[in-house]
């Protein structure tokens, strides 16, 4: 299936690999050491620690409202899993060994919005509902949150509006949370938005505005439309400071669920992360969290969509969101509904410009060529977007680039797969996309 693509010489040459739809990895040169880098982080670490605390807070309130958080009491966390059968598979499929164990980071089972969006997208709604409430003199940090669920705050937060532009996935997190708060919410859908996520809003309360065209619209649309409004608050995923840091207080979380696993993350022990990418926030806000815990022992890959290589294009370029696929003739449609992005967040590719270790690109059939094997092989069942991360321990690119830094020592590697999603999708859809990746499998033969 994937050939080596890494001896392309030149930009053109890679934009001329990624116009062809070619399953394509880029090597970031602009790789720097992380004690050069953390003297002078955009957003500095403490904003990181905050997030944590904040999150801490509402904890006595999500366990009130949310009854599936109440196991953890009300944080919102998932699992880490090992998965040895999928690690055999791969090898045998990709005819590659894959030197260390491979674990799956389960967002897939996240509470209430069941993808990655429950890191960033319900923090940023925790976030403001905080601000507001302690503005107007209903709350104090101190205070048991668990209020919150009271009418009397319902009654509050409707004054206040909030609005977001998705694929899909963030305007789950966004509407749930939002709505269960009591604020008024309407989220901005773009085209390929599915069906169901559209009627599980709408049952909930939540305004759906479906639009013909791709997320980068559907965000303006929504900012457009959220500014003229009084008390409209944007949840803006192209830019925002908050989604980012409430996706990186998964690093926190996974230090401490690596310690539990007695996993070591050290000079001999390399940690590395594959992260599906849509417009950048989820894989970034991640990867700053984890360069802040794990320096240079952590290696972390984004994985792309081959019709929607954003933020390869964005990074390779050095033009950020000055350029997206369709400039070079890609039409951004892809069954990875949730990485269907045409042009990368303007935060989040600058904040990881010399953090990321690289990027590859996926083709959908090969997306669910993966799903189907990873649900027969362990039982899980993830949608397409969050299997883009698995290719990832095979990659022959990949494998070069540690096995140079690491010798012998890469067969210490934790390999870390991000499952961004799948909980929530109905299971007559699920069965759907199990049956079109094994028909692509038998195909094969
Ligand atoms: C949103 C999403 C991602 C990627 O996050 P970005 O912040 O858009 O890069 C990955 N997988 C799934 C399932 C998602 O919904």
């Amino acid at each position: 299936m994937m050939v080596s693509k890494s001896n392309h010489s030149s930009e053109e040459e890679l934009i001329n690999l990624l116009k062809n739809k070619k399953e394509t990895f880029w090597s970031n040169a602009s790789l720097k050491p992380y004690h050069t880098l953390e003297d002078n982080l955009a957003i500095p670490i403490e904003d990181l620690h905050e997030a944590e605390r904040l999150l801490q807070r509402f904890t006595p309130y999500l366990a009130k409202v949310f009854p599936e958080t109440r196991k953890m009491s009300g944080i919102i966390e998932s699992p880490i899993r090992g998965i040895p059968s999928m690690q055999q598979i791969l090898e045998k499929r990709f005819q590659q060994s894959i030197p260390g164990n491979l674990y799956l980071k389960c967002d897939h089972e996240l509470p209430i919005a069941g993808s990655i969006k429950a890191r960033g997208g319900i923090y940023e709604v925790l976030k403001y509902a905080e601000e507001l409430a302690i503005k107007h003199g209903k709350l104090t940090k101190d205070d048991d949150y668990s209020k919150l669920a009271h009418p009397e705050f319902k009654q509050f937060f409707s004054n206040f509006s909030i609005a977001v532009g998705s694929t899909g996935n963030l305007a789950l997190s966004i509407g749930i949370m939002s709505a269960v708060l009591g604020f008024q919410v309407t989220v901005h859908m773009s085209v390929e938005a599915k069906e169901w996520k559209k009627q599980l809003l709408r049952d909930k309360g939540v305004v759906v505005v479906e639009h013909d065209k791709d997320f980068s619209f559907a965000v303006t649309e929504g900012r457009r439309q959220c500014q003229e409004e009084s008390n409209c608050y944007f949840i803006d995923d192209e830019n925002s400071k908050d989604l980012f840091m409430g996706y990186a207080v998964a690093a926190l979380r996974l230090n401490e669920q690596l310690k539990k696993e007695n996993i070591t993350v050290d000079a001999d022990h390399p940690l590395v992360v594959y992260l599906p990418c849509g417009v950048g926030g989820g894989p970034a806000g991640i990867t700053y969290g984890l360069k802040y815990v794990f320096g240079d022992h952590v290696h972390c890959y984004f994985a792309e969509p081959t019709s929607s290589p954003c933020m390869m294009l964005g990074l390779a370029t050095g033009k950020h969101e000055d350029i997206s696929v369709q400039d070079i003739g890609l039409d951004n449609k892809t069954e990875a509904d949730g990485l269907a992005v045409g042009r990368p967040s303007a935060l989040a590719g600058r904040l990881v410009e010399n953090m990321v270790n690289g990027i590859y690109t996926i083709n959908d059939e090969n997306l669910y060529k993966l799903l189907a094997l990873l649900h027969n092989s362990e039982g899980i069942s993830l949608e397409p977007s969050a299997l883009a991360g698995m290719y990832g321990p095979a990659s022959i690119d990949i494998q070069k680039q540690l096995s140079r830094m690491y010798d012998s020592r890469f067969s210490n590697a934790t390999h870390l797969v991000w499952a961004t999603g799948g909980c929530l999708v109905p299971k007559e859809i699920m069965e759907g996309f199990v049956s079109k990746g094994s028909k692509y499998l038998r195909e094969e033969d």
